[in-house]
């Protein structure tokens, strides 16, 4: 067909005046007649069984009933008007009950003639009544299309209100399918359609909208899904090709005397297998002339640092400088600590930059960045500064990226004219399936494997009502020089409540633990930066056993001698938290423990959370039941939910189609990565529309 066809604006559509055309604008960003033909259902029910009114049950799901409106009124209530109609058919009687939308349904209800009405029932007393029904009239339901699979399409409130009904949406789709005669241009080439036997557009759309039977729809939806998905990871691997191909990166092609010496000589253990393939993985990304965009995936304490720190040895033996930014200053200075031991009597000249770094010092760092003199630089994102100008910075680490945004990544881009390699690292384990849409512009590479000789964190679920034992265990570990977090939630540092257990729990613990024999440290987001550090300090040196804290500690604090993580309110906490915060405890030799403190009231998915806690150690795992338990958009927040956006797919749920619609979309690249090719034309012309349209769907139509 005439592919302009679909570009008409809604309003040109019979049974779409400038009134539903705006409200069809507004509500649900349907602006051509394309728009509408990619609004799909997000269910389908059975529109072939009607009910009699003494049929009617509580709870059942919408039901659909035949009969007439014998009686109309409007009651008035303390809360304004309600609308309310007798229907009724020859096994009784029932109430339809508005609560808006009065003027418009009293205009158009006609009174004593047979209506089909559709939807949910309430009981009251020993009436049923149906609030907000859909109706139409017998004889128009008898001549409209019926099938098993009825659609029921997005709505909103605003829609419902003004009478742009499920049924109306309906009608207006069978309008532009007659239209347009229901002829759609191919968007998948005869080579895909071929072999993965999908049906074509066409079917796709007419079954989507208007199911014929089960089956075509459920070809309907894999073929749609299928393509839609194809479609973004396309999108991913060309934008990586492209990048690799047009982002020039620095060569490194020495590996020297940093390296080697570091290796020979200064490497306190072993790499684990993971460790050294990754790092295998990033030196061949710096030996390819383009620029490096990698992310490292690696479980707390599964050893991410000693890798980065190899990568800035890699940039320094090519005569470049190196940076580290961590999300807090904690960390940062664990870093810096932790680095400066490593490399020990090197000879590189490393510093700190913090939010409190002083003036003086900080003069003194912006100097040796400019000139060269200094090598690696460690901090927040005071590192992101405008004055902080380096003389040749050849690779940025960033850890822990979920907690800086896309953007401050680009900004590390900007300090040079050639852009810096970049390795991202996160003890987030992103699902693979999540990370394939999200990252498909990064690589990516995983440490899936602890340093030897760890013992996994035992980890237990006890209810309040067993604090008492929970609180004899601790003084056992105590006793036999071991330390102990105990950690309240703090979702919002301002939250007062928290704010409140936690001063509460902090004094139950100083009359449980009482000084000299016990020390006890609290750090909390309401503390100065300055008395944080001095607390955290103490308990890092082992001057206090017990380190009463909120969640500031949940990234990548490392005190070896912690054994002991007491986590309170723990159904309060989500699953990556939870496990992220385990990770503070099983580091050093000691058997460690984790002890999940809640009430005895617990939901559904707490109780998931719990179970899930105590089964496994596996980021991995965790992560994907997280992923089912609150949906990607949550897990990501809303910064890269753009991708996610999906109109049919649904990433977790349609995990194999996501992976069909990857290993196809390689394949195709592999044998035509400019998809010149002529049998690949479909592909390149749908794909071309791409960078045109925000919405993935108005670039496959
Ligand atoms: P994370 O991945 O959480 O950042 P770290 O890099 O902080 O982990 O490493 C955690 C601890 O494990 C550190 O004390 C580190 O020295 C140690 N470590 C790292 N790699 C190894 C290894 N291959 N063998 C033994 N210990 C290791
Ligand atoms: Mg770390």
């Amino acid at each position: 067909m005439n592919p302009n066809l679909l570009q008409t604006p809604i309003d040109y559509l019979k049974g779409v005046g400038p009134n539903r055309a705006d409200l069809l604008r507004g509500e649900l960003g349907i602006h051509t007649y394309q728009d509408l033909i990619n609004l799909f259902p997000n269910r389908y029910i059975d529109r072939t069984r009607y009910y009699k009114i003494r049929e009617l049950q509580e709870n059942t799901s919408e039901v659909q009933v035949i009969g007439k409106i014998v009686h109309l009124k409007t009651v008035e209530q303390k809360r304004g008007k309600r609308l309310v109609a007798t229907f009724v058919d020859d096994t009784g009687e029932m109430e339809l009950v508005w609560f808006r939308g009065h003027k418009w349904i009293r205009e158009s209800i006609r009174i004593n003639v047979p209506y089909v009405i559709f939807g949910r029932c309430n009981r009251i007393g020993h009436q049923f009544s149906m609030p907000h029904p859909e109706m139409e009239l017998l004889t128009e339901h008898e001549s409209s299309l019926r099938t098993a699979m009825q659609p029921v399409y997005p709505s909103t409130e605003k829609l419902a209100n003004k009478g742009i009904t499920n049924r109306v949406i309906n009608k207006l789709m069978q309008q532009l399918f007659t239209e347009t005669g229901g002829r759609f241009t191919e968007t998948l080439s005869p080579a895909l359609l071929g072999e993965l036997s999908l049906i074509s557009k066409q079917a796709a759309l007419f079954n989507i909208h208007f199911p014929k039977s089960q089956e075509l729809l459920a070809k309907a939806q894999y073929r749609l899904k299928f393509e839609e998905l194809f479609y973004i990871q396309l999108q991913l691997l060309i934008k990586n090709l492209i990048r690799k191909q047009k982002i020039k990166g620095y060569i490194f092609d020495r590996v020297g005397e940093h390296f080697h010496s570091f290796y020979d000589d200064h490497l306190p253990f072993s790499l684990t297998g993971a460790q050294k393939r990754v790092i295998k993985e990033i030196r061949h990304d710096l030996g390819t002339g383009a620029q490096m965009n990698r992310l490292l995936q690696g479980d707390v304490g599964s050893g991410k640092t000693i890798v980065a720190l190899m990568a800035m040895l890699l940039a320094l033996d090519n005569g470049f400088q190196a940076c580290i930014m961590a999300p807090t200053e904690i960390l940062a200075t664990q870093h810096f600590n932790g680095i400066k031991e490593l490399v020990g009597d090197l000879g590189i000249n490393i510093k700190l930059l913090t939010g409190s770094t002083k003036t003086s010092a900080r003069t003194e760092i912006h100097e040796q960045l400019l000139s060269g003199e200094l090598h690696i630089l460690v901090g927040t994102h005071a590192l992101l500064e405008d004055k902080v100008k380096f003389h040749n910075l050849g690779l940025a680490v960033i850890d822990e990226q979920h907690r800086f945004g896309v953007a401050q990544r680009a900004k590390l881009w900007h300090k040079n004219t050639i852009p810096p390699h970049i390795l991202v690292m996160t003890a987030t384990p992103i699902p693979r399936t999540l990370a394939m849409s999200l990252y498909g512009d990064l690589d990516i590479s995983v440490i899936d494997e602890l340093p030897p000789g760890r013992k996994p964190v035992k980890t237990v679920h006890r209810f309040d009502s067993n604090r008492l034992k929970v609180f004899r265990f601790l003084k056992e570990e105590i006793a036999k020089g071991r330390q102990v977090y105990v950690v309240y939630p703090l979702i919002q540092e301002s939250e007062k409540m928290d704010y409140k257990d936690l001063m509460d729990g902090y004094a139950s613990i100083e009359r449980e633990f009482p000084k000299p024999e016990y020390q006890i440290s609290i750090v909390h987001g309401q503390m100065k930066p300055a008395d944080k550090d001095y607390e955290m300090d103490r308990f890092v040196r082992g001057e206090t056993q017990i380190m009463v804290a909120t969640t500031v500690i949940e990234v990548g604090v490392n005190v070896p001698n912690a054994s002991v993580m007491i986590i309170e309110s723990a159904e309060r906490f989500g699953l990556s938290q939870l496990h992220q915060l385990r990770g503070r405890v099983g580091r050093g030799a000691e058997q460690s423990y984790c002890i999940l403190m809640t009430g005895h009231k617990l939901s559904g998915d707490s109780k998931t959370r719990l179970e899930t806690m105590t089964r496994t150690n596996d980021g991995f795992e965790i992560a994907e039941v997280d992923l089912n338990l609150r949906g990607p958009g949550d897990i990501m927040g809303t910064q890269q939910s753009g991708v996610l956006h999906l109109k049919i797919a649904d990433i977790v749920k349609d995990n194999q189609i996501l992976k069909a619609a990857r290993y196809y979309a390689q394949q195709l690249l592999k044998r035509d990565p400019s998809l010149a090719a002529e049998e690949n034309k479909v592909i390149r012309y749908t794909y071309g529309q791409l960078s045109k349209h925000k919405n993935i769907w108005n670039y496959i139509s």
